[in-house]
Order: C-alpha cells, then sequence, then structure tokens
C-alpha cells in the first residue's frame, strides 16, 4: 500500500460462491485459485476409515505434525531454501504448540505473483460440513476435521491447506545479516498464515458485492446450488465456519451481548432454506428486499466495523476474557473480522494475527515488544483461538 510504505495487508482470502451442482448430499466446499478466491462445491463420498480406531484419542506428542510440499517456482535457488526451511519451521512451532492427532501437510508454492499488494494467500484446501455440538451445521477446515479422527468421514483432499507466497517482496530470514526497513520475516508470515489455513477464518463477508460494488451488508457463507447463475437454484442456508461459533457482537447501543449463530439464524428465517429461486438474480434481488437484509445483514455490518465491537470468546470463557476482532477499519473482506483488533493487540504477545504485516521488524523483535511472551509469536490469546477450535 503506498500510503503506508512499512505495511503491507495480510489477506484471507474470501469465498466466491459457485453455482455447479444440484445437491448438496455428500458435497464439499475445495477452494480451487487461493489468489482468485475461487471455491467449488465438490463431491466428497463418505469413506470409512477402520483404522482411525487405533489410535482415536491419542495424541502424537514429539513428531512434526505438519508436512510442507514445497514448491518453488524462481530461478534462485538459495532462496528456494530459505523460504523452505522458514516454512518447515513455522510447521514444526505450530506442531510443538498444540496437541495434533493426525499430521498436517501443507502444499506451499513461492512464485512471483506479480502483484505488489499481496504477500501471499493461505486457505483450508478443503472445507467440510459437520454438525457442531450445539447441532448446527457449519464448515469446518479439513486440517481440522482429521483432528478428530471420525471413522467414517467424508472424503480428504491430497492436502490440508494451500498456502502461495509471492516472490515478489524482500524477505528476512533467520541468520541473515539485521533486517532492513524494506524486509519482511518470513517465518513469522508462515506462521500467522498457517493458522486461517487451520481455522482462524470467518466466513462472514459481502457476497452479494457483485461486480466489485460495496455494500453494507454482510452474510456468512450463502449455499446455493444450481448448474448456472441463469438457471434454478435452492438456497440452502448461510453457514458459519466454526470459528463464527465463538464469535459475540458487544452491542453498546442495547448493552448486549448477541451470537453469531443467534444472528445467523434470524438470516437463515429468509427463503426459508430449501426454497427454490429462478436464478441467482432473482435470489439476490428477494434477499436485498426483504427485511433480514434490512435489518439483520446490515446490522452486522454496522457492527463489524465499530470498535471493540465483535470478540472470540472461547469455550468455557467469558466474554470479557474474550479476543477483540478487527473491527476498526471500514469492512475489508480478508481483513476484517478473521484477524485480531490491531489496535488492541499492537505491542502485546498477542501481536501475531493482525491483519498488518509491518516490515523491518523480526518476530523476535515483536515479541520482545509485547514482553517477551514464553510462547514466542504464539501469544496467549491465539493458543485459547486454537484450543476452542479443535
Ligand atoms: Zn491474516
Amino acid at each position: 500500500m503506498k500510503s503506508l510504505p512499512s505495511f503491507i495487508f495480510l489477506y484471507v482470502i474470501m469465498l466466491n460462491f459457485s453455482l455447479t451442482v444440484t445437491s448438496l448430499n455428500q458435497r464439499c466446499i475445495d477452494i480451487i485459485d487461493a489468489i482468485e478466491r475461487k471455491s467449488d462445491l465438490v463431491l466428497c463420498p463418505i469413506i470409512d476409515d477402520p483404522k482411525r480406531k487405533d489410535n482415536l484419542g491419542e495424541y502424537l506428542t514429539g513428531a512434526n505434525m505438519i508436512l510442507i510440499n514445497f514448491t518453488c517456482e524462481i530461478s534462485d535457488t538459495a532462496l528456494c531454501d530459505k523460504i523452505k526451511s522458514a516454512f518447515e519451521t513455522a510447521g514444526s512451532t505450530i506442531s510443538a504448540a498444540f496437541n495434533f492427532r493426525a499430521q498436517i501437510i501443507i502444499d506451499a508454492r513461492f512464485k512471483n505473483l506479480n502483484n505488489k499488494n499481496v504477500l501471499g494467500s493461505t486457505v483450508p484446501t478443503r472445507l467440510m460440513f459437520l454438525d457442531s455440538e450445539d447441532d448446527v451445521t457449519r464448515l469446518y477446515p479439513q486440517a481440522l476435521v482429521k483432528q478428530f479422527q471420525f471413522t467414517n468421514h467424508s472424503q480428504y483432499a491430497d492436502s490440508d491447506i494451500t498456502s502461495i507466497f509471492n516472490s515478489a517482496f524482500n524477505y528476512w530470514f533467520e541468520g541473515d545479516p539485521p533486517i532492513k526497513q524494506n524486509q519482511y520475516d518470513f517465518y513469522t508470515i508462515a506462521v500467522h498464515e498457517i493458522f486461517h489455513g487451520l481455522g482462524f477464518y470467518s466466513l462472514w463477508g459481502n457476497y452479494f458485492g457483485f461486480n466489485n460494488k460495496t455494500i453494507d451488508a454482510l452474510t456468512p457463507y450463502p449455499l446455493l446450488s444450481g448448474m448456472s447463475s441463469s438457471d434454478p437454484l435452492y438456497f440452502n442456508g448461510f453457514v458459519e465456519s466454526i470459528f463464527d461459533k465463538f464469535l459475540m457482537i458487544y452491542d453498546s447501543t442495547t448493552s448486549s451481548i448477541i451470537s453469531s449463530t443467534n444472528i445467523t439464524s434470524e438470516l437463515n428465517t429468509f427463503g426459508p432454506p430449501g426454497t427454490k429461486f429462478s436464478s441467482l438474480t432473482d435470489f439476490s434481488d428477494k434477499f436485498k428486499a426483504s427485511s433480514q437484509w434490512e435489518t439483520v445483514a446490515k446490522y452486522f455490518y454496522r457492527m463489524a466495523t465499530m470498535a471493540e465491537s465483535m470478540k472470540f470468546v472461547p469455550r468455557g470463557v467469558d466474554f470479557i476474557s474474550g479476543t477483540f476482532l478487527e473491527t476498526s477499519i471500514p469492512f475489508f473482506p480478508g481483513s476484517s473480522i478473521c484477524h485480531v483488533s490491531n489496535a488492541d493487540y499492537s505491542g502485546t504477545s498477542d501481536f501475531l494475527m493482525r491483519y498488518v504485516v509491518e516490515s523491518g521488524v523480526t518476530g523476535t523483535n515483536l515479541t520482545a515488544r509485547g514482553g517477551s511472551y514464553s510462547g514466542g509469536v504464539i501469544g496467549p490469546h491465539l493458543r485459547e483461538i486454537m484450543s476452542s477450535l479443535g
């Protein structure tokens, strides 16, 4: 960003929904292009996995549970080696900080994206529908689903996380001379990005801002099935991610705390889910003329653009102890909600999941600035958040 020379944004991609199949039975959502934000509803039949019974409940401690499949698409082999090594260190840092039951595979790619504004993008390769403990169906990243060790589950994609980094930036690595003002600490960025792939990921977005039109309403992922945008389609409801299950709003005008899930269920009074529409335009027009759009989707947008109005409240924790999410900037897909508040956590031990990445500063510098937390770049709030997800 030209106006902020020392900052670059870390994007989380927001999905564009797709219309390719007629039934949601045994379907998953694959993110087929991490940069272009394309997703596809794919067939993922339930398969038996009886061998899972053997290590049910067992944590594989000590082993590195994050495997990096690295592809380097530039000619500088020395740089490729540094990227690969920093990626692997990032994986083992996360592996050591949490209890994993199943290995996670990251398809990592380093290439020139010919874009000066995007450092990279990391996404779950596949999202799967699961019923949470409150019987609400949500989308879970495959990396998380694997940890549950189901004896039968939807078919897994070959990798759990897809990560692409832009070689057009100047990166700094541990062991290099002191970091320069225009360099980004690759390891710290890789750790941040892997957390998005593991489920630090909201599905609230502006899905109805077609043709880049800015709109002042937000919804969770709209599940629409049909053959194409002009054919009849079925609305199957708005679906949250598992991250969204823990998203709580504090409304200061009414001094009330409202869960994302309650707001989603109000939105799902539209339709209702199962209703057939003649086309995507028909659905979009009717939804935008509805009271749910006017009073619910717009309300959520207002809250998402008001400082300290949204928190991730982990399991068994009071609202007061939750973590403020990024709501103090104009709504920006991939920055708002799916990061911690920059204003609240800069200079703290939970700096890692802010949406801005500072150049000229290393993770070690930022950890020291935050009070030298013993857990390094993975702060206490982030640990609590990730433990809630799985
Ligand atoms: Zn991010």
